[in-house]
Order: C-alpha cells, then structure tokens, then sequence
C-alpha cells in the first residue's frame, strides 16, 4: 500500500479536502480517536469515484464516516482512509408525500423538513445526532421504531460498480443493522412518508425529546448506546443492577443519568472506554447469564 501515492493523486486533484494525520477525535462526538493517515471529504460523486479508485489502485484500506456520533476510534488512529461525505451529499427535496436526501445530510434536518411539510413517519429520529447515513447503515430509531421502515430506496455504490438503486424491501433491517455489505457506501436514500398534522407530529417530536433529556446525558461528549438491548431486556438496568453507574476508568466514566452511556468527562482515551465496556460485559455476564454485543462500531482497532 501507498500512502504517500494515494494522497499525492487526491490532493488539490478533486472537488475533495484531503487531509493527512488529522485526529478523528475531531470527528467523533465521544471526541476519542487518533490521527487517521489520510481523511477525504468529497464533496461529489466524482470526487467519491476518484477517491475509491485511487485508494485500490494503491492498495490504502477506506471507512466511511458520518459524524461519528456511533463510532469507538482507537488511540493510535486509522492506518487507512477515512472518507466523509461532502456537500452534494447534503441536499434534499420533497416530492409530495416523499423526501429524497443525501447521505450526508444531518438526521435533524430530514425530520425536521418532515415536519414542516407535515409529513409523518420520522419523529422517532428527532434527536439522534449523526447524518441520514448512518442512521441508514446503523438502521437507527428508537426500540419500536427505526429509520428503515420510512424508506422507499437507497441509493449506494462500492468501487467499480456505478450507482445501483436499492428497494427498502432489498435490505434486511435488523436491530441497529442493515444488510449493506462493509464496501457499500451509501449516497442517497428516499422516505415515503404520511401526510399528518403539523402541531400532532411537532407534539409527538416533543414528547420524544423530553424523554431523551430526562434519561440520557446529553451535551457531554458520548457515542449513545455502548451496547444493544438484549432481546426483551433493557441493558441500562443490568447493567445499573451491577451497581456500576457512575463507575470511571481514567477519564471515561459510566454515566450516572443512564448506564449504558460511556461519557468521556476528562480526556479519556479509547482505552479507558474498552476497560469500561469489558467491566460492563463481565458483571452482566456474571449476574445475569447475558452476553452482551456492542452497539457503537469500532475504528482502527485491527491490525
Ligand atoms: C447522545 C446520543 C444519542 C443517541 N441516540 C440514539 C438513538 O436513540 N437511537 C439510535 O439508533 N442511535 C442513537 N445514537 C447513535 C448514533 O447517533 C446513530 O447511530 C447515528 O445514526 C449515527 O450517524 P453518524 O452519521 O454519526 O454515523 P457514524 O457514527 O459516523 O457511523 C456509524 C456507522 O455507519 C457507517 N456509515 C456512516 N455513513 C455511511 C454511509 N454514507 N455509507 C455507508 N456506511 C456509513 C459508518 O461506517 C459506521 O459503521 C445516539 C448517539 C448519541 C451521541
């Protein structure tokens, strides 16, 4: 693989910022993570197609990111590229009963043009940080609800292989997780929505919300859920059962408001959180039998 190669074909050559050993703690919002080797913003299919291009021609393994509001990066970073999606990727239109948006666009700005076109479907979304794509990839929502039951079609590509426009009823949409295959990277999606009255959708957005202050924390640095519900079980009460709410490693502490999030209170590193996390694993395991699978996706943990 060349590093060196691939940021010398992509830099200033695309509709693209190309960055070298930037920290993806700037990129997440657990503001954890080491210096990726190459991070590419495109801002454009081109640019997308060019970027994955160079990358195998030059052997550089790639990940895609949204705002890593769901992602564990390791301290020693990404040996790889690191590829955000950019501006055209961030528009969005309605269409009667429909709303087509880029991957790139904020989960809150979708939801939110839901509501102001009175169209429901979306309100369980309102207040998951993160783009439409990885709310796709991660197939997000709440436990009853999640993205993937609005969708019409998912626009995705892998290198070498153009657009391909993929029906919802294509995808398995499991539990925060969808059946895109690991080099698909997801462009566009289209909702079918229901038409509804405002103020109801706008109250029901409310209510969501006010549950989510009440429970979690919110405006300190976290990455949501750190494990998956167990099947008809609520992992924040095992684990609060184990008594390790409010228990810390260096900087990470288990949050006190709901203990199945991890919050970096003081320069924590990725360390601290994974010593945390196995804690979380073996007490649960130990008290209730409950093998526990992580919800947030790791980053630069391999070899
Ligand atoms: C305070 C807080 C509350 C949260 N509450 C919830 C909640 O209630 N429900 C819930 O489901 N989640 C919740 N989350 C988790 C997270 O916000 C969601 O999973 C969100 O949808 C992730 O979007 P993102 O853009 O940040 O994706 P990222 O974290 O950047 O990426 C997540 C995964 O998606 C992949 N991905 C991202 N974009 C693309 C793309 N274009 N194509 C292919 N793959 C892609 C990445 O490779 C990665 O594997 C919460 C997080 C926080 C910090």
């Amino acid at each position: 693989m060349s590093m060196f190669n691939a940021y010398m074909q992509l830099s200033g050559a695309i509709d693209a910022d190309v960055l070298r050993g930037e920290p993806l703690s700037r990129r997440t919002t657990l503001r954890i993570g080491g210096p990726a080797d190459l991070i590419v913003v495109a801002h454009s299919y081109t640019a997308l197609v060019h970027t994955l291009d160079v990358l195998a021609h030059e052997r550089v393994p790639w990940v895609i990111l949204g705002k890593g509001s769901n992602v564990l990066c390791s301290d020693r970073g990404y040996r790889g590229c690191v590829i955000c999606l950019g501006r055209e990727f961030a528009r969005l239109s309605v269409e009667d009963t429909a709303i087509t948006c880029g991957a790139a666009t904020l989960t809150s700005k979708l939801v939110n043009r839901a509501l102001t076109s009175s169209l429901s479907g979306l309100e369980a979304l309102w207040g998951i940080p993160g783009t439409v794509g990885g709310a796709l990839a991660m197939n997000a929502g709440s436990r009853d609800e999640w993205i993937g039951s609005s969708v019409r079609d998912v626009v995705v590509t892998r290198p070498g292989e153009g657009l391909v426009r993929r029906k919802a009823s294509d995808i398995i949409w499991g539990y925060r997780s969808a059946s895109f295959a690991p080099d698909e990277v997801i462009l566009e999606a289209t909702f079918d929505l229901v038409p509804g009255e405002k103020d109801a959708i706008a109250r029901r957005m409310e209510a969501l919300l006010k549950r989510r202050k009440l429970t979690q924390p919110l405006g300190v640095p976290t990455c949501g859920s750190v494990f998956k519900n167990p099947k008809d079980r609520s992992v924040g009460t095992l684990i609060e059962a184990c008594g390790l709410k409010g228990a810390s490693c260096g900087g990470a502490r288990i949050s006190a408001r709901h203990a199945n999030f991890i919050v970096n209170e003081n320069g924590a590193c990725a360390d601290d959180v994974c010593s945390l996390m196995k804690t979380m694993q073996e007490s649960v395991y130990e008290a209730h039998g409950i093998a526990l699978e992580p919800e947030v996706r790791f980053l630069g943990f391999g070899a």
